[in-house]
Protein backbone atom coordinates (compact mmCIF):
# COMPACT_ATOMS: atom_id res chain seq x y z
CA UNK A 1 0.00 0.00 0.00
CA UNK A 2 1.17 3.41 -1.35
CA UNK A 3 2.24 5.50 2.09
CA UNK A 4 -0.25 8.19 0.43
CA UNK A 5 -2.81 5.92 0.87
CA UNK A 6 -1.74 4.82 4.28
CA UNK A 7 -2.04 8.10 5.53
CA UNK A 8 -5.54 8.76 4.17
CA UNK A 9 -6.80 5.61 5.70
CA UNK A 10 -5.00 7.08 9.29
CA UNK A 11 -6.88 10.57 8.71
CA UNK A 12 -10.05 8.61 8.50
CA UNK A 13 -9.57 5.99 11.14
CA UNK A 14 -8.74 9.17 13.38
CA UNK A 15 -11.92 11.03 12.33
CA UNK A 16 -14.43 8.08 12.25
CA UNK A 17 -13.36 7.28 16.02
CA UNK A 18 -13.28 10.93 17.05
CA UNK A 19 -16.81 11.35 15.63
CA UNK A 20 -18.08 7.96 17.05
CA UNK A 21 -16.94 8.88 20.70
CA UNK A 22 -18.63 11.99 20.14
CA UNK A 23 -21.74 10.38 18.75
CA UNK A 24 -21.66 7.87 22.05
CA UNK A 25 -21.22 10.81 24.67
CA UNK A 26 -24.47 12.44 23.48
CA UNK A 27 -26.81 8.98 23.68
CA UNK A 28 -28.67 10.51 27.20
CA UNK A 29 -32.10 10.31 28.45
CA UNK A 30 -34.50 12.27 26.33
CA UNK A 31 -31.94 13.08 23.65
CA UNK A 32 -32.81 12.28 20.22
CA UNK A 33 -31.29 9.85 17.92
CA UNK A 34 -30.71 12.44 15.20
CA UNK A 35 -28.83 14.33 17.70
CA UNK A 36 -26.61 11.74 17.87
CA UNK A 37 -26.73 12.23 13.89
CA UNK A 38 -25.81 15.80 13.79
CA UNK A 39 -22.97 15.56 15.93
CA UNK A 40 -21.03 12.78 14.38
CA UNK A 41 -21.58 14.73 11.04
CA UNK A 42 -20.43 17.87 12.53
CA UNK A 43 -17.21 16.06 13.60
CA UNK A 44 -16.43 14.49 10.10
CA UNK A 45 -17.22 17.73 7.94
CA UNK A 46 -15.30 19.89 10.31
CA UNK A 47 -12.21 17.78 10.14
CA UNK A 48 -12.04 17.83 6.44
CA UNK A 49 -13.72 14.07 6.01
CA UNK A 50 -16.91 12.98 4.76
CA UNK A 51 -19.50 10.85 5.62
CA UNK A 52 -19.15 6.67 4.39
CA UNK A 53 -22.84 6.16 4.87
CA UNK A 54 -25.25 7.36 7.40
CA UNK A 55 -24.98 6.99 11.01
CA UNK A 56 -26.37 4.31 12.04
CA UNK A 57 -27.82 4.53 15.48
CA UNK A 58 -29.46 1.01 16.44
CA UNK A 59 -31.19 0.33 19.89
CA UNK A 60 -32.22 -2.74 21.78
CA UNK A 61 -33.20 -5.36 19.42
CA UNK A 62 -32.44 -3.80 16.39
CA UNK A 63 -29.12 -4.70 14.99
CA UNK A 64 -27.80 -2.51 12.18
CA UNK A 65 -29.25 -0.56 9.60
CA UNK A 66 -31.47 1.89 11.36
CA UNK A 67 -30.65 5.84 10.95
CA UNK A 68 -32.78 8.44 12.15
CA UNK A 69 -34.36 11.18 10.28
CA UNK A 70 -34.69 14.75 10.83
CA UNK A 71 -38.31 15.22 12.74
CA UNK A 72 -38.56 11.53 13.54
CA UNK A 73 -39.38 12.02 17.39
CA UNK A 74 -37.38 9.16 18.39
CA UNK A 75 -35.91 9.55 21.63
CA UNK A 76 -33.31 7.51 23.90
CA UNK A 77 -34.93 6.10 27.10
CA UNK A 78 -33.33 4.98 30.11
CA UNK A 79 -32.19 1.26 29.97
CA UNK A 80 -31.80 1.49 26.34
CA UNK A 81 -28.91 -0.46 24.86
CA UNK A 82 -27.78 2.18 21.79
CA UNK A 83 -25.18 0.59 18.74
CA UNK A 84 -23.44 3.87 17.15
CA UNK A 85 -21.99 2.88 13.81
CA UNK A 86 -20.25 5.57 12.01
CA UNK A 87 -17.80 5.60 8.88
CA UNK A 88 -16.15 8.11 6.91
CA UNK A 89 -13.81 8.83 4.17
CA UNK A 90 -10.93 10.65 2.77
CA UNK A 91 -10.42 10.97 -1.42
CA UNK A 92 -12.86 7.15 -0.67
CA UNK A 93 -10.59 6.05 1.31
CA UNK A 94 -12.76 4.71 4.36
CA UNK A 95 -13.25 3.73 8.37
CA UNK A 96 -15.58 2.24 9.61
CA UNK A 97 -16.53 1.82 13.46
CA UNK A 98 -19.01 1.25 16.11
CA UNK A 99 -19.33 1.27 19.67
CA UNK A 100 -21.92 -0.11 21.91
CA UNK A 101 -23.72 2.71 25.11
CA UNK A 102 -26.32 1.65 27.80
CA UNK A 103 -28.30 4.88 28.78
CA UNK A 104 -28.63 5.34 32.42
CA UNK A 105 -28.06 1.82 33.23
CA UNK A 106 -25.64 -1.03 33.84
CA UNK A 107 -27.59 -4.18 32.77
CA UNK A 108 -26.16 -5.47 29.35
CA UNK A 109 -22.14 -4.00 30.64
CA UNK A 110 -20.86 -7.99 30.61
CA UNK A 111 -22.71 -8.10 26.81
CA UNK A 112 -21.00 -5.03 26.07
CA UNK A 113 -17.40 -6.00 26.95
CA UNK A 114 -18.01 -9.63 25.43
CA UNK A 115 -18.10 -7.59 21.99
CA UNK A 116 -15.35 -6.13 22.86
CA UNK A 117 -13.15 -8.92 23.69
CA UNK A 118 -13.98 -10.87 21.03
CA UNK A 119 -13.04 -7.69 18.66
CA UNK A 120 -9.54 -7.89 20.65
CA UNK A 121 -8.62 -11.27 20.22
CA UNK A 122 -10.11 -11.21 16.53
CA UNK A 123 -8.13 -8.54 15.77
CA UNK A 124 -4.78 -10.19 17.30
CA UNK A 125 -5.32 -13.31 15.45
CA UNK A 126 -5.71 -11.26 11.75
CA UNK A 127 -2.73 -11.40 9.53
CA UNK A 128 -1.56 -12.74 5.91
CA UNK A 129 -2.38 -15.69 4.70
CA UNK A 130 -4.89 -16.34 8.07
CA UNK A 131 -8.52 -17.83 7.29
CA UNK A 132 -11.68 -15.62 7.83
CA UNK A 133 -13.22 -18.77 9.27
CA UNK A 134 -10.38 -18.93 12.32
CA UNK A 135 -10.71 -15.53 13.10
CA UNK A 136 -14.37 -15.91 13.13
CA UNK A 137 -14.24 -18.80 15.18
CA UNK A 138 -12.35 -16.88 17.91
CA UNK A 139 -15.36 -14.18 17.98
CA UNK A 140 -17.44 -17.10 18.69
CA UNK A 141 -16.10 -18.98 21.18
CA UNK A 142 -15.02 -15.36 23.74
CA UNK A 143 -19.10 -14.54 22.71
CA UNK A 144 -20.43 -18.03 23.72
CA UNK A 145 -17.78 -18.03 27.17
CA UNK A 146 -19.57 -15.26 28.21
CA UNK A 147 -22.81 -16.52 27.64
CA UNK A 148 -24.39 -15.04 24.90
CA UNK A 149 -24.44 -16.05 20.83
CA UNK A 150 -22.79 -14.27 18.13
CA UNK A 151 -25.28 -12.71 15.42
CA UNK A 152 -24.23 -15.61 12.54
CA UNK A 153 -25.63 -13.52 9.95
CA UNK A 154 -24.03 -10.08 10.19
CA UNK A 155 -20.33 -9.93 9.64
CA UNK A 156 -17.18 -7.91 8.74
CA UNK A 157 -16.26 -6.72 5.37
CA UNK A 158 -13.24 -6.03 3.47
CA UNK A 159 -13.34 -2.47 2.38
CA UNK A 160 -11.65 -0.98 -0.99
CA UNK A 161 -11.96 2.49 -2.13
CA UNK A 162 -15.23 4.27 -2.38
CA UNK A 163 -16.52 0.20 -1.18
CA UNK A 164 -18.16 -0.38 1.86
CA UNK A 165 -18.38 -3.98 1.50
CA UNK A 166 -15.79 -5.88 -0.93
CA UNK A 167 -16.55 -9.31 -1.60
CA UNK A 168 -14.54 -10.95 1.65
CA UNK A 169 -16.52 -11.06 4.82
CA UNK A 170 -15.30 -11.37 8.31
CA UNK A 171 -17.86 -14.34 9.88
CA UNK A 172 -19.08 -13.82 13.65
CA UNK A 173 -18.70 -17.85 13.24
CA UNK A 174 -16.16 -19.95 12.68
CA UNK A 175 -17.59 -20.44 9.07
CA UNK A 176 -16.33 -19.67 5.13
CA UNK A 177 -13.09 -20.01 2.65
CA UNK A 178 -12.12 -16.71 2.21
CA UNK A 179 -8.00 -16.22 3.59
CA UNK A 180 -6.50 -12.74 4.56
CA UNK A 181 -3.97 -11.19 2.60
CA UNK A 182 -1.46 -8.51 3.65
CA UNK A 183 -2.79 -4.92 2.36
CA UNK A 184 -6.50 -6.20 2.54
CA UNK A 185 -8.45 -3.46 5.13
CA UNK A 186 -11.00 -5.12 7.03
CA UNK A 187 -13.83 -3.81 9.07
CA UNK A 188 -14.25 -6.65 12.12
CA UNK A 189 -17.32 -6.21 13.91
CA UNK A 190 -18.56 -8.66 16.60
CA UNK A 191 -22.69 -9.10 17.32
CA UNK A 192 -23.66 -10.70 20.13
CA UNK A 193 -27.23 -11.34 21.81
CA UNK A 194 -29.32 -12.70 24.50
CA UNK A 195 -31.50 -13.75 21.75
CA UNK A 196 -31.73 -16.43 18.77
CA UNK A 197 -28.26 -15.25 17.16
CA UNK A 198 -29.29 -13.87 14.08
CA UNK A 199 -31.22 -10.64 12.50
CA UNK A 200 -33.88 -11.06 10.07
CA UNK A 201 -35.44 -8.00 7.90
CA UNK A 202 -37.75 -5.43 9.58
CA UNK A 203 -39.43 -2.47 7.70
CA UNK A 204 -37.42 -0.28 5.34
CA UNK A 205 -34.49 2.14 6.30
CA UNK A 206 -33.50 5.40 5.62
CA UNK A 207 -30.81 4.01 4.37
CA UNK A 208 -30.21 3.98 0.75
CA UNK A 209 -27.92 3.31 -1.59
CA UNK A 210 -27.71 3.18 -5.97
CA UNK A 211 -28.53 -0.07 -8.24
CA UNK A 212 -28.17 1.03 -11.96
CA UNK A 213 -29.67 3.69 -13.69
CA UNK A 214 -32.52 1.77 -15.53
CA UNK A 215 -34.90 3.33 -17.76
CA UNK A 216 -34.29 6.41 -15.84
CA UNK A 217 -34.98 9.70 -18.25
CA UNK A 218 -34.96 13.44 -17.92
CA UNK A 219 -34.91 14.95 -14.96
CA UNK A 220 -35.15 11.85 -13.24
CA UNK A 221 -31.61 10.46 -15.10
CA UNK A 222 -30.23 13.97 -14.01
CA UNK A 223 -31.01 13.51 -10.22
CA UNK A 224 -30.12 9.87 -10.08
CA UNK A 225 -26.43 11.19 -11.74
CA UNK A 226 -26.57 13.61 -9.00
CA UNK A 227 -26.70 11.11 -6.48
CA UNK A 228 -23.63 9.21 -8.09
CA UNK A 229 -21.46 12.05 -8.39
CA UNK A 230 -21.77 12.89 -4.91
CA UNK A 231 -21.99 10.10 -2.93
CA UNK A 232 -20.08 7.48 -5.44
CA UNK A 233 -21.27 3.74 -4.56
CA UNK A 234 -21.49 4.78 -0.95
CA UNK A 235 -24.67 4.74 1.30
CA UNK A 236 -26.48 7.86 1.56
CA UNK A 237 -29.54 9.24 3.28
CA UNK A 238 -32.56 10.88 2.03
CA UNK A 239 -31.72 14.46 3.87
CA UNK A 240 -28.37 14.34 2.28
CA UNK A 241 -30.06 15.23 -0.96
CA UNK A 242 -31.65 18.52 0.16
CA UNK A 243 -29.24 20.11 -1.86
CA UNK A 244 -30.62 19.37 -5.24
CA UNK A 245 -33.72 21.39 -4.56
CA UNK A 246 -37.45 21.73 -2.91
CA UNK A 247 -37.95 18.34 -5.19
CA UNK A 248 -35.69 15.53 -3.89
CA UNK A 249 -37.68 13.72 -2.30
CA UNK A 250 -40.28 13.37 -5.24
CA UNK A 251 -37.31 12.66 -7.04
CA UNK A 252 -36.10 9.84 -4.45
CA UNK A 253 -39.33 8.41 -4.72
CA UNK A 254 -39.44 8.26 -8.37
CA UNK A 255 -36.07 6.52 -8.40
CA UNK A 256 -37.10 4.43 -6.17
CA UNK A 257 -40.07 3.17 -8.20
CA UNK A 258 -37.80 2.51 -11.35
CA UNK A 259 -35.66 0.34 -8.85
CA UNK A 260 -32.48 2.97 -9.41
CA UNK A 261 -32.53 3.59 -5.75
CA UNK A 262 -33.28 0.78 -2.73
CA UNK A 263 -33.24 1.03 0.88
CA UNK A 264 -32.05 -1.24 3.19
CA UNK A 265 -34.12 -2.86 5.51
CA UNK A 266 -33.80 -2.51 9.54
CA UNK A 267 -31.99 -5.71 10.91
CA UNK A 268 -33.69 -6.89 14.15
CA UNK A 269 -33.11 -9.87 15.78
CA UNK A 270 -34.85 -13.26 15.17
CA UNK A 271 -36.12 -13.28 19.20
CA UNK A 272 -36.23 -9.89 19.72
CA UNK A 273 -33.03 -10.53 21.99
CA UNK A 274 -31.26 -7.37 22.90
CA UNK A 275 -27.98 -7.01 20.69
CA UNK A 276 -24.59 -5.36 21.15
CA UNK A 277 -21.80 -4.69 18.75
CA UNK A 278 -18.05 -3.02 18.57
CA UNK A 279 -16.42 -2.54 15.41
CA UNK A 280 -12.89 -1.50 14.38
CA UNK A 281 -11.24 -0.83 10.81
CA UNK A 282 -7.59 -2.65 10.39
CA UNK A 283 -5.14 -2.63 7.79
CA UNK A 284 -3.33 -5.99 7.32
CA UNK A 285 0.15 -5.73 7.81
CA UNK A 286 3.47 -8.95 7.01
CA UNK A 287 2.84 -8.52 11.22
CA UNK A 288 -0.65 -8.88 12.20
CA UNK A 289 -3.24 -5.98 11.16
CA UNK A 290 -2.87 -2.07 12.65
CA UNK A 291 -6.41 -0.29 13.91
CA UNK A 292 -6.74 2.39 12.12
CA UNK A 293 -9.80 3.31 14.31
CA UNK A 294 -7.88 3.13 18.07
MN1 LIG B 1 -19.89 -0.09 10.76
MN1 LIG C 1 -18.87 -2.38 8.96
Amino acid sequence: MAASVIKKYLKAGKVARKALDRGIEVCDVGVSYFDVVKEVERVITERGAFPAFPVNVSVNHVGAHYTPYPGDGMKFEEGDVVKVDVGCHVDGFIADNAMTVEVGTNRYSNMISAVEDALNVAIESVGDGVKTKDVGKNIESMITSRGYKPIRNLSGHAIKRYELHSGLSVPNIGRGRDVIKKGMVLAIEPFATDGKGKVVNSTTSEILHIKGERRLKDEDLKFYRWIEERFDNLPFASYWCRSYGDDHLKRLNRVKRFGSVMSYPVLIEANKGVITQREHTVIVTSKGAKIITR
